[in-house]
């Protein structure tokens, strides 16, 4: 992915991170708030449904005294005994006496007026017969609700049935079983309790929040006006905004660490090698005598999905660094098996040489992935060789067991970048290598000076003394490769025969190299 993808990608991601937060806490707060009203308004709907029937057996309990009296039919002992309970109860405000279909005396005395008795609007459970609303004529203007049973009758006032003590904002209604409403308080929305009372349901509308309570003989119905939620909203809102906040703030911080890690070399080297961005470019080398193309040095590039490719020189130090360097080595000997098993079957004299790391030859762990790499093919690993650098060498004990372990399994291994480190004519004693590079630097100094090129003899004279097969590097000229040839240096490498080619161009080139000059020596080996 380019950067500016990565970036554009990254900042979406933080801008969705920090939304989706804020938008759960107004989405959580907006539903709290919603559910604590509901269950506040569930909580005074019962309570109304506690209050009426508190107050229906209050009436209960009246007229069951009433009938059990065995006073004399409006005596003044038995109109006190009305007024008693009357006064006594907190819901009953009259209770009279009928005889005859007359209301003959009530507890505020004896009737002077004829009042016949009312048949109710329906009857209950237990044989009380309901008048929802009657004017009565003693106690004032207000309508009051008669409950009736045998010769007696009780008047309740019906606000009774929903006197209990809730906030201003809250409305109540309290109707019978029957859907027929007996009491209200806070004049509740009419259209809403109709509703209601045909639907029962928990729920809100344009203008109303309201809870529906039920028993075998009640209805209560609380509503509120919608704006009571704003206040519980803002309340929920205090509480969970920090929690959002932290949230929003954790997964920006989040998107920023993983972008700058994503975007840091580091991160898109990590990214490549899980992605096997890696691919191998072939770069003959070749009998310098003959010009017979012996084989080539793999040289990794890392080929980005844009098709860039990249130098090694610019991840290979950051891939050592990190320990990258070993999964990278892998991909490398897989692509060599890849692109060019058949040829190294067909063709035992070729071989390819791979740049170890330094942690490869120090650990040596290396050796069983090629050697599994190479297990299902038919190539040799005679037909492997190894580059180590002076770098590997740090360890020499180390190295060295890597080398000779690489060597007794068959691969030849060559010190690579020969004199650019520190590395001395007795390190190259104590070890057993088969053939050694000789670097660029020397041989860019063929031809130029006296001084320095001398340098680059002595080298060729020490390894030959030391029985090592030399690989001159970075051969640009005629010149230098007449000097090499001259010094009876065994192969060459450079711009002078050939680039580094994808693996189908080396092909192309080994084939016209072996048309037009025969096949090469077999690899020489040092004698161990
Ligand atoms: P090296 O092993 O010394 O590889 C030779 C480098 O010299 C290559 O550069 C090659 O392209 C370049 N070269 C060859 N002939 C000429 C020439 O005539 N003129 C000039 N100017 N340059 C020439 P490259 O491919 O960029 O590789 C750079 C270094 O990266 C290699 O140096 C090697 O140390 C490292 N490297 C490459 N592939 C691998 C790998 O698979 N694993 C490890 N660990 N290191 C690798
Ligand atoms: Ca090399
Ligand atoms: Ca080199």
């Amino acid at each position: 992915m380019k950067r500016s993808r990565i970036i554009i990608a990254a900042v979406l991601l933080a801008l969705i991170g920090a939304a989706v937060p804020m938008a759960a806490v107004f989405y959580a707060s907006w539903h709290l708030a919603v559910r604590s009203e509901q269950e506040r308004l569930a909580l005074f709907a019962n309570r109304a449904i506690v209050r009426a029937n508190r107050s229906l057996s209050d009436v209960r309990s009246v007229l069951a005294a009433m009938d059990a009296s065995t006073l004399a039919p409006c005596s003044s002992e038995h109109m006190a005994q009305m007024r008693r309970l009357a006064v006594d109860s907190r819901s009953v405000e009259e209770v009279g006496y009928f005889a005859g279909g007359l209301l003959k005396c009530t507890s505020w005395g004896l009737t002077e007026t004829e009042i016949p008795r009312d048949t109710g609007d329906y009857v209950t459970a237990d044989g009380i017969d309901v008048i929802v609303r009657m004017q009565p004529l003693v106690t004032g203007a207000k309508p009051l609700m008669a409950l009736q049973r045998g010769a007696y009758n009780v008047l309740i006032d019906p606000v009774r049935f929903v006197d209990i003590i809730a906030d201003p904002g809250i409305r109540l209604a309290i109707a019978t079983d029957k859907s027929v409403l007996i009491g209200e308080l806070n004049e509740p929305d009419r259209v809403l309790l109709s509703n209601l009372l045909a639907r029962p349901h928990n729920g809100m509308d344009d203008q109303h929040l309201f809870a529906v309570a039920h028993d075998a003989d009640w209805t209560a119905i609380a509503s509120a006006p919608r704006e009571t939620i704003m206040q519980s909203l803002r309340q929920q809102q205090l509480l969970l905004l920090p929690f959002g906040l932290f949230t929003a703030a954790v997964i920006v911080g989040l998107v920023v660490w993983f972008s700058r890690k994503r975007l840091s070399p580091l991160g898109e080297l990590t990214l490549a090698v899980q992605k096997r961005e890696f691919i191998v470019h072939y770069q003959p080398i070749v009998s310098l005598k003959t010009g017979i193309c012996v084989g080539a040095e793999a040289l990794v590039r890392w080929q980005r999905p844009d098709g860039v490719l990249v130098r090694p020189d610019f991840f290979i130090p950051l891939a050592e660094e990190s320990g990258l360097i070993l999964p990278i080595t892998d991909q490398v000997v897989a692509a060599i098996i890849r692109d060019l098993g058949p040829a190294l079957t067909a063709d035992r004299s070729l071989h390819i040489a791979v740049n170890l790391s330094a942690g490869d030859i120090a650990t040596g762990r290396v050796l069983p992935v090629i050697g599994k790499a190479l297990a299902p093919t038919a190539i040799r690993p005679e037909q492997i060789w190894l580059e180590a650098t002076e770098r590997g060498f740090v360890d020499i004990g180390a190295a060295r067991e890597t080398i000779t372990e690489a060597r007794r399994l068959g691969h030849a291994v060559a010190i690579d970048d020969f004199g650019t480190g520190y590395s001395s004519l007795q390190y190259l004693q104590g070890l057993p290598l088969d053939a050694l590079k000789i670097d660029k630097s020397f041989i860019d100094t063929i031809g130029l000076n006296a001084a320095t090129s001398a340098v680059t003899g002595h080298i060729i004279e020490m390894a030959q003394e030391l029985n090592l097969v030399l690989v001159a590097e970075g051969v640009e000229t005629e010149a230098q490769r007449d000097y090499l040839l001259a010094h009876a240096v065994d192969f060459g490498q450079g711009w002078l025969f050939s680039k580094p080619l994808p693996a189908q161009e080396f092909l192309v080139f080994l084939r016209s190299s072996r048309e037009r000059l025969g096949s090469g020596p077999v690899p020489i080996r040092r004698a161990a």
